[in-house]
């Protein structure tokens, strides 16, 4: 298998080359050159996620120097829970119609949210790829917040590999905080005196300046890599398959979205032969989606903060490999949906959620509820698939608790991993917003 970059299908690399490379010198994303052809009974006697991931997976690493390794990259993946729980409460015009909804749990890693399994993949190939080389690698990343912490919780103490985090200081939340500053060892944080755009100004002019760029080693883990991206698709395909199994049905899904990443692999999966049904996307009030679905005109738009700020994204990076999918959008039409919600009904789907739903929900994930709610109103019998929807719990409500206590009125119980951290020192330090005050932090 070959990857190619979306502005240029003769620059053909491996999977390996595509990981490291992070984007394409062209400015370009990598994509797999084909897919692999899979129907549901190819993953007969697979249940468990590493299984499911392997098989599926596989067919993307052949002839690549990490393929032999990549039942150990599963394990270490999926060193954590994937969780596909069906919710028998349920509001009662849902109820009625005999809709089926199932909420798919990808917050049980390290940072209790989706990315843990994107990053924990890159850095299970990443520490391979430079193992014995004579310089480690370093990971530059510029976060807002969860990315960096998913990156740092993934990568700390892995051997051959450093982690250079730049958050902009007093503008992320405490747990987020936490979750950024208490590495030790081989994970460096700087907060940054400015905002995000500032840390990804830094990380740019970094990647400009070639003597120190080679340097450093420096290479990337931004939400782009392909190596992030792909392992994405296993979620999918093991909740398809149990929801299959379980009901006889492939199900639809519904992804609360920012910059694509997540809607991308539910897309591949499909795309492989996976069986799934629809694909929609729950945008909040950020509009580049719905304004291109509705338009066919594509641009960025200044970005929008929300409640669900991790989706807080006015030109997403991933639309490039959409676009490069299908570049029409009348046809785009027909394999996608997006459905925009408001900052008032994400409130309003978490005040209801323990009653409605009989469940916590954290912002993102509430836009996917309120977007099933609104399918609800549509002919549930009439619906693709029955009615039979999986909506992505992309993170755990006590990451949010500032937003979610006050409107469920109680406080939000933190899960393990989470807890651990508020007794964990602060190792970071705080920087002026250019990269000579980063190169003389790091000297
Ligand atoms: C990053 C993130 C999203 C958005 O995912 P994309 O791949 O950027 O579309 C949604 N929810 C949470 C909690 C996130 O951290």
């Amino acid at each position: 298998m070959k990857y190619i970059s979306t502005r240029n299908p003769d620059h053909r690399l491996s999977f390996s080359e595509a990981l490291i490379n992070g984007l394409a010198a062209d400015g370009g994303l990598y994509v797999p050159e084909h897919f692999g052809r899979f129907g549901a009974h190819d993953f007969d006697g697979r249940n468990h996620i590493r299984q499911i991931a392997h098989d599926l997976l596989a067919p993307f690493l052949e002839g690549d120097r990490l393929a032999d390794s990549l039942p150990q990259i599963c394990d270490e993946t999926f060193g954590f829970d994937v969780k596909l729980v069906g919710l028998e409460t349920m509001p009662p015009a849902l109820a009625k119609a005999g809709a089926q909804t199932a909420l798919l749990e990808l917050f049980h890693g390290p940072t209790a949210a989706f990315k843990d399994i994107g990053a924990g993949f890159l850095a299970a190939c990443m520490s391979r790829l430079n193992k014995g080389a004579d310089k480690p690698l370093t990971v530059l990343v510029a976060t807002s917040g969860d990315t960096g912490g998913a990156v740092a919780a993934a990568f700390h103490n892995k051997p051959n590999l450093n982690v250079v985090v730049l958050y902009p200081e007093g503008k992320v939340s405490p747990l987020q905080q936490k979750q950024l500053t208490c590495w030790d060892g081989n994970v460096r944080t700087f907060g940054v005196r400015g905002v995000f755009d500032d840390c990804q100004r830094m990380v740019k002019e970094a990647f400009a300046d070639d003597a120190w760029r080679d340097a450093m080693n420096l290479t990337s883990a931004n939400s782009i890599n392909i190596g992030r991206l792909l392992p994405q698709m296993t979620y999918y395909a093991a909740a398809s398959l149990w929801h299959l199994r379980r009901h006889g049905v492939a199900p639809n899904f519904i992804i609360p979205s920012g910059n694509l990443g997540n809607m991308m692999a539910c897309v591949y999966a499909r795309e492989c032969g996976v069986p799934i049904g629809e694909v929609v996307l729950a945008v909040n009030e950020n509009r580049p989606v719905t304004h291109y679905l509705e338009t066919g005109e594509y641009r960025g738009f200044d970005t929008v903060p929300t409640l669900a700020n991790a989706m807080d994204v006015g030109d997403p990076s991933n639309m490039e490999r959409l676009r490069d999918l299908w570049p029409d959008v009348e046809t785009l039409r027909k394999k996608i949906r997006a459905i925009q919600v408001d900052d008032a009904t994400i409130s309003a789907t978490i005040k209801a959620g323990p009653q409605d739903w009989g469940e916590v929900f954290d912002p993102h994930t509430a836009c996917g509820i309120a977007a099933r709610e609104q399918l609800a109103a549509e002919n549930e019998a009439g619906a693709q698939n029955g009615g039979h929807w999986v909506v992505v719990s992309t993170a755990h409500p006590a990451k949010f608790d500032t937003i979610v206590e006050p409107l469920i009125g109680r406080k939000v119980d933190l899960p393990a991993q989470l807890a651990q951290l508020l007794d964990k020192p602060d190792y970071s330090s705080t920087i002026d917003p250019t990269l000579d005050a980063l190169k003389a932090a790091l000297s």
